[in-house]
């Protein structure tokens, strides 16, 4: 995918420091082994194509349907996934092609806090070790040392330091997240990847553990990307949001902008779902409910053109021929969209 109106747009990207993070043409594709129907070998495209930036101190956040390569995209951003293609600069280095080796003084860096603390802890760990592991592994000092560093820590992310010898299946599930912020905080990173950090915990439990991340990202100077499948959660949180379509990002805002007037029609689509935007607050854009029509495609067998034509209301004969770029349709905005529905030389409907 083109990335072209990048530079313009993001070098007018607000209060937030430099580049910390860019990935361009990111690119993530699995070969799928051939089944009963089919002799050809099939490519996943997980990843298609995903540029983007995130400046030192902001909230990116990633949304978008289950399935569309979110987790995916995020491994790769801390390179715990090899890319197919693409790069990935961290703090001003390309990690993409760095050996393991080159890349271990890097990993301390940038952690990744998992969707469900039940399935990412190990169940036979002492929380106290699982925090520690990290430590150990980029040697922190001495056991003492140790110790007290993850007693500070268990402290920071609001655990009582006296639960460090427990068992994680003797914590709830908001306290399990805690362990694994803890966890990704030891090293003291400066990026954060938080891949659904709330989708596996309950409504009353989200906002505590949101405010967590709010409360560390000033308290330690973070920045993070934050994944979520729909617009609800990320909305607090992040100070500018892609919203990501079978591998691809269709659109990248500022949080008001986005909210206030969607120029993609998918992510008029998701705004129209999240439930608790009818709380006055819902722009006029959505006040009407987008249905979508159609299964999400498979994104081993993509459609043409515009990947979302399948399932937009607004799809014109161009649009199942051509794929449109992401590019700027506003100030700080590129859409991906024949059509837009703000903004952009044809926005006119
Ligand atoms: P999300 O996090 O948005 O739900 P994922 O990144 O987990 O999406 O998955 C994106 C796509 O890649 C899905 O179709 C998924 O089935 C596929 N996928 C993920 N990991 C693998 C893998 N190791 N092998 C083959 N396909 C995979
Ligand atoms: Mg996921």
């Amino acid at each position: 995918m083109t990335t072209q109106g990048l530079t313009e747009v993001d070098e007018a990207a607000g209060p937030h420091g430099e580049v910390l993070l860019r990935a361009t043409d990111v690119t993530k594709h699995y070969v799928l082994r051939p089944d009963g129907f089919s002799r050809r070998r099939r490519v996943l495209r997980a990843v298609d194509g995903v540029s983007l930036e995130v400046r030192a101190g902001e909230t990116l956040g990633v949304v978008g349907e289950s399935g569309c390569g979110k987790s995916t995209l995020g491994r790769c951003l801390v390179r715990l996934t090899e890319l197919s293609g693409g790069r990935v600069e961290f703090d001003g280095r390309d990690i993409s092609t760095l050996s393991s080796r080159r890349l271990r003084p890097v990993r301390p860096g940038m952690q990744l806090v998992f969707q469900d603390p039940q399935a990412s802890l190990n169940p036979r760990r002492r929380a106290g070790d699982i925090v520690a592991e990290p430590l150990l592994i980029h040697r922190h000092g001495d056991s003492a040392a140790v110790r007290r560093r993850v007693a500070e820590l268990f402290d920071v992310v609001g655990l009582a330091s006296a639960h460090l010898d427990r068992y994680p299946h003797e914590f709830s599930g908001g306290q399990r997240q805690r362990i694994g912020i803890a966890r990704a905080l030891a090293t003291a990173p400066k990026l954060i990847v938080a891949d659904e950090p709330v989708s596996a915990l309950d409504v009353s439990i989200q906002a505590q553990v949101l405010n967590l991340f709010a409360d560390l990202q000033e308290e330690f100077a973070l920045t993070y990307v934050f994944i979520a499948h729909d617009l609800g959660v990320v909305r607090h949180v992040s100070d500018r949001i892609a919203v990501m379509y079978l591998g691809e990002i269709v659109e990248l805002a500022d949080t008001e902008d986005l909210y206030g007037s969607p120029a993609h029609p998918y992510t008029e689509a998701l705004l129209s779902a999240v439930p608790d935007l009818d709380d006055g607050t819902a722009p006029a854009a959505v006040r009407e409910r987008v249905v979508l029509t159609g299964e999400v495609p498979s994104p081993a067998d993509k459609p043409t053109g515009c990947t979302f034509h399948t399932r937009c209301p607004y799809a014109r004969e161009r649009c199942a021929l051509e794929r449109p770029p992401l590019v700027a349709t506003a100030p700080g905005r590129r859409t991906a969209c024949h059509y837009p529905l703000t903004g952009g030389p044809s926005g006119v409907r």
